[in-house]
């Protein structure tokens, strides 16, 4: 076994990172883990783990086109977990934000859009990922654009909610993410994040093999220290952060998930999985509970809203005149 874990108590050594740290620009680090050519370093500052060196968003949406399918797939199959899992999230967004216009980010097939749609909210979303956005438009009719937040520049306090639900993690520069995602709401629109705890128990129980360190598509790992350190740089007012009590999922779901974070095993998964795919009609409704796995946090840009749509959203349902580049 390659992987090597410090023992949390040990000084923080002075890793030359370049640039420093990718969230407060820290120069002081020290080495994590090092797992399947994976250097998870520590800021000694706000306490990020992030992949070092951190890979460019060009990479990432390369790693992405490798991964999504059967992360798609699974999604798919497993639609009732989502909009179970959702149905709560819209509870909690409307207690701040009960309508408007709505920006999912990372929206995926679109099921968190389809459900806030039919809540009332006027929805958009974005992702990089061609697949996942073709079956949201072309599926539940959803407005959905392919590429990065970062296209979405011109548009500015556009937005009274904004969500991103397990994505965060996947960007190479959380600090300007936020900053993107505060841009883009009104004063006093509400942001709702999750993303996996690198300070939750399963986090702690697992250590170096906790799934959030094996997801190749991940590269920031975030503790509640530095989520808030990360919202509140960019200038969010936070109404809570915690970690998520529990998760609800099948047995399916979670088999499925598994071909994706570990992925350097995926065809032992995949052969496991085909010998069990007889019995899946059963697993999927087997209930598993996964316990304190996830941050949830929903933050404010401060302010109040001043009305008006931009030009750019004026015809509702229309996407965006300006393309969108990863
Ligand atoms: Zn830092």
């Amino acid at each position: 076994m390659t992987t090597v874990l410090r023992p949390e108590s040990q000084p923080h050594d002075d890793i030359a990172v370049a640039g420093g740290c990718a969230l407060c620009h820290g120069s002081r680090h020290k080495t994590f883990l090092i797992a399947k050519q994976r250097t998870v370093i520590e800021c000694a500052e706000c306490g990020l783990r992030a992949l070092s060196p951190m890979p460019s968003l060009d990479e990432m949406v390369s790693v992405n086109e490798e991964t999504v399918l059967p992360f798609f797939n699974a999604c798919l199959e497993d639609e009732d977990s989502y909009r179970r899992y959702f149905a709560p999230k819209l509870d909690d967004l409307q207690r701040y934000e009960p309508s408007g216009r709505l920006l999912d980010v990372g929206c995926g097939a679109g099921f968190f859009l389809d459900a806030a749609r039919a809540r009332g909210f006027n929805v958009r979303g974005v992702d990089l990922s061609p697949v996942p956005a073709s079956y949201a438009t072309e599926q539940l009719g959803l407005d959905v654009t392919v590429g990065s937040l970062y296209g979405y520049e011109s548009i500015g306090d556009a937005f009274d909610a904004v969500t991103i639900f397990q994505t965060i993690e996947h960007d190479p520069d959380p600090a300007a993410l936020c900053a993107q995602l505060f841009r883009l709401l009104k004063p006093g629109g509400a942001l709702m994040v999750t993303t996996p705890a690198a300070d939750g128990f399963v986090a702690r129980v697992m250590g170096k093999r906790w799934f959030g360190y094996r997801n190749v598509e991940h590269v920031s790992f975030f503790s509640r220290a530095s989520l808030r350190h990360a919202l509140e740089a960019a200038g969010f007012e936070i109404e809570f952060l915690e970690i998520e009590h529990g998760k609800s999922l099948s047995m399916k779901y979670v088999l499925n998930r598994l071909i994706n974070y570990y992925y350097d095993h995926r065809t032992f998964l995949r052969n496991g999985l085909r010998i069990l795919r007889p019995a899946m009609f059963v697993l999927g409704k087997v209930p598993l509970f996964e316990p304190w796995a996830h941050l949830y946090a929903v933050a404010r840009r401060p302010g109040q809203a001043t009305g008006g749509v931009p030009p750019e959203l004026q015809r509702d349902g229309a996407a965006a005149s300006t393309p969108l580049s990863s």
